[in-house]
């Protein structure tokens, strides 16, 4: 009989990825604050839980997608936590983005109660999230990744073991400094090419088949061209991923120049459009200085595979 889980933080991405695994047939509790978005899940099959400890008793398994480590923290080992439900032997899987101190602290506590993690971030964005197809980044004991591989492989088309707790969270912040890297970068290709006269529909074509091509080019720049920016990701959360990046430099000795720079822009995009605009909102801080759009005929409003 496969695993059940508990799964907690039903958003953008953990609502995707629970329903991933009902439609691979796995039994899903869930519990989110927002009780719209438990309602969604349960529609699609889902079991509700009053609480995280509920919901972790219930299945022995629990999985999370939260906001923030302060978010994890408060859903892991608060009040009604995971901690008060899981049996000794459970795991929990934790698929938020954190740095590596974090998870490292996080998952000290579960194990001080005799609960093992895996730390599970994911890349790849919300529209590979709703079609199973995202990759997961591990960290954490062989076995025990064996041991929830179905689930895993339910949720994600790709997964890689990095190593021990902790080495997850530096691959992952180092993929999303790369992106939000690249983001500004597509955003400065397209406005010139704008402003230097060109067709943007067939200028966003044309960098797809370069040597400057990025996967954020393909995906987010269509979303940039048609102006809905909706890539369900906020500027809140990029701004926390590259606090983890930066920390991280420090942590290492390796200066992160363009990782600061683009920290700093994300800054001014969440004073002038709020925390809760979407990272690809970055663009229109170019758009909004140089005064003109990139706007181009014949891009989708939202991603989909
Ligand atoms: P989100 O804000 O859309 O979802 C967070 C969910 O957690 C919400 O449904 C919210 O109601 C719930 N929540 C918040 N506090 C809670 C609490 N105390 N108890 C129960 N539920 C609570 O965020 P998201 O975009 O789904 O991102 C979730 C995590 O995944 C973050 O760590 C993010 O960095 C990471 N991530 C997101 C994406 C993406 O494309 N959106 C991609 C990769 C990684």
């Amino acid at each position: 009989m496969s695993e059940r889980y508990a799964f907690i933080g039903l958003g953008h991405l953990g609502g995707n990825l629970a329903a991933s695994l009902i439609r691979n047939d796995f039994a899903v509790i869930v519990f989110d604050r927002d009780p719209a978005a438990v309602e969604r899940l349960v529609a699609f099959g889902a079991i509700a839980a009053s609480s995280p400890a509920e919901a972790a008793a219930q299945a022995g398994n629990a999985i999370t997608c939260l906001p923030s480590p302060k978010v994890s923290e408060a859903v892991l080992a608060g009040p009604g936590g995971l901690l008060e439900g899981l049996p000794r032997d459970g795991t929990w899987i934790e698929m938020s983005t954190n740095g590596r101190e974090e998870i490292l602290r996080l998952a000290a506590l579960a194990s001080a109660k005799g609960i093992e993690t895996l730390e599970c971030p994911v890349t790849g964005g919300v529209h590979l999230a709703a079609a199973g197809k995202i990759t997961a980044l591990v960290g954490g004991d062989a076995a025990l990744y064996e041991h929830h591989r179905p689930a895993i492989e339910a949720m994600c088309a790709k997964s890689f073991l990095m190593g021990p707790i902790g080495s997850a969270a530096v691959i992952k912040v180092i993929t999303n400094m790369l992106a939000f890297i690249h983001l500004v970068a597509a955003g400065e290709a397209l406005m010139l090419a704008k402003q230097g006269g060109l067709d943007l529909a067939q200028s966003y074509h044309a960098i797809v088949a370069s040597s400057g091509n990025s996967f954020v080019h393909e995906t987010e720049s269509q979303l940039i061209l048609n102006g809905s920016y909706d890539i369900g990701f906020t500027m809140d959360l990029a701004l926390k991923d590259l606090g983890f990046a930066l920390g991280m430099g420090k942590d290492f000795g390796v200066p992160l120049d363009l990782a600061t720079r683009v920290n700093a822009l994300f800054q001014q995009g969440k004073a002038a459009y709020g925390g809760g605009a979407w990272s690809t909102q970055i663009v229109k801080l170019l758009e909004d200085a140089v005064g003109t759009d990139l706007r181009a005929p014949g891009f989708p409003a939202r991603l989909e595979l």
